[in-house]
């Protein structure tokens, strides 16, 4: 196909491909899909080999948040069950962080909900940081603490804080739809000030909560324009107790696609599979391993994930291996710009990211994710599922790790 053979020159070039080639990936037919996500795959594999990098979440502080992001099980007024809990100390953080290195993960991301942290929560946080660092030798930590406020970023810099994460989430079109008490304009501005700090940006989107293509392509093309060098790519979790239970929009096929249109446009920046991995690329994650070099390992901040272990054993089967300690994550020309952020591939400076927690839940409405094809049955009398079904019952609120008496999953 002529659009591949063109995405993989672009890719291996570093070169930003047309709205239109990046919409024709997300409208390939599912008989294209192999050839589609072996394109991608080069372009994987050119910068980041066949490994895999494993990022850990540990919950600082879970639930109760005054913001109202549609997608996210601790908005404000979410029905949700799931844990809710203060900040862990230093020491419990620490533990928690120590089991998810232990299990092979090389970052640990210090996650708190709320709409961003006081100077006292960034207080807190330094510690916790000193303490993993001192107690962890050679592990990266990002912080995720929503909107940030001047000077902040530098303070989380100091305290050894290599990486911040704030998501952009959705399209700037969109954005108050999802969302309406703050702005897309304020998350572009928290990953700015990360960036100023030195820190590593990390940015990316949630899908399936009701976006067309085009704001898919939209927040997409915003994030390589604010450079980041990671970028998370969620898939909605529609948790019941918030806005967008009902959304169930994705198939496996689905995300596939939207993996492939994010390494095109984003080639040489680590691509993040986060929250929804399990729920909507079900059997189909380990091809996604093709596209993406990172995941999360073990469980979300209010979801439960796969086991460590099959996270683990899925790397090893499908022929990759996990990123080590000693090995560098981002190809050279990202390396070497200082704190992990740059200024290189990308086309220009965004305005639109957003702040952020959050993003490793979903939620979201949708309407397009298609409605992928069932598996063809065999038996008459069997129920054939349908790939678009909703899957409510791969939906688990987390009951371990962090804020909990019981032993994490790593
Ligand atoms: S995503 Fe973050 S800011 Fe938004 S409701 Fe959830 S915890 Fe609060």
């Amino acid at each position: 196909m002529d659009l591949l053979n063109t995405l993989v020159d672009k890719g291996l070039r570093r070169e930003l491909p047309t709205r239109e080639e990046a919409l024709a990936v997300l409208a390939t037919s599912d008989d294209d899909l192999l050839d589609v996500v072996a394109a991608a795959g080069k372009v994987r594999r050119h910068w980041f080999g066949r490994r895999v990098k494993l990022n850990y979440l540990v919950n600082l502080k879970s639930g109760l948040c005054p913001e109202d992001c549609s997608y996210c099980s601790q908005r404000l007024g979410s029905k949700a069950d799931i844990l809710k809990y203060t900040w862990l100390k230093p020491d419990e953080a620490s533990q928690a962080a120590a089991a998810g290195l232990a299990g092979g993960a090389k970052r640990v991301c210090l996650v708190a909900s709320g709409r961003g942290p006081t100077d006292r929560d960034v207080d807190r946080v330094s510690q916790t940081i000193r303490a993993i660092k001192e107690q962890n030798e050679g592990v990266e930590v990002c912080a995720c603490l929503g909107l940030l406020s001047d000077g902040q970023a530098e303070r989380l810099r100091e305290a050894g804080a290599d990486a911040y994460n704030h998501n952009l989430n959705t399209s700037e079109s969109t954005y108050g739809d999802i969302t309406t008490t703050h702005s897309y304009a304020d998350r572009v501005d928290t990953v700015q000030k990360a960036h100023a700090a030195g820190l590593s940006a990390c940015s990316g989107l949630i899908a399936g909560m009701g976006e067309s293509d085009e704001d898919l392509v939209d927040v997409v093309f915003s994030l390589r324009a604010l450079d980041p060098d990671s970028v998370p790519v969620n898939f909605l979790i529609p948790f019941e107790g918030t806005p967008l239970a009902k959304e169930w929009n994705l198939t496996p096929q689905r995300c596939l696609r939207i993996l492939a249109m994010v390494r095109f446009v984003c080639p040489d920046v680590e691509v993040r599979i986060a929250g929804g991995r399990e729920v909507h690329l079900r059997t189909m994650q380990p091809l996604a391993l093709n596209l993406a070099n990172s995941i999360f390992l073990g469980d979300y901040l209010t979801s439960e994930g796969q086991a460590g272990k099959a996270d683990l054993d899925m790397i090893a089967d499908a022929g990759f291996e996990v990123e080590g300690a000693d090995q560098v994550t981002l190809p050279q020309h990202r390396a070497d710009v200082a704190g992990g952020c740059g200024s290189h591939a990308a086309a220009g400076c965004g305005s639109g990211a957003e702040a952020g927690c959050g993003s490793h839940e979903g939620g979201g409405c949708g309407s397009h994710a298609e409605a992928g094809g069932g598996v063809c049955g065999t038996a008459a009398a069997a129920p054939v599922p349908s790939a678009a079904e909703p899957r409510t019952d791969l939906v688990a609120v987390r009951r371990r790790g962090a804020g909990t008496d019981l032993a994490p999953n790593a």
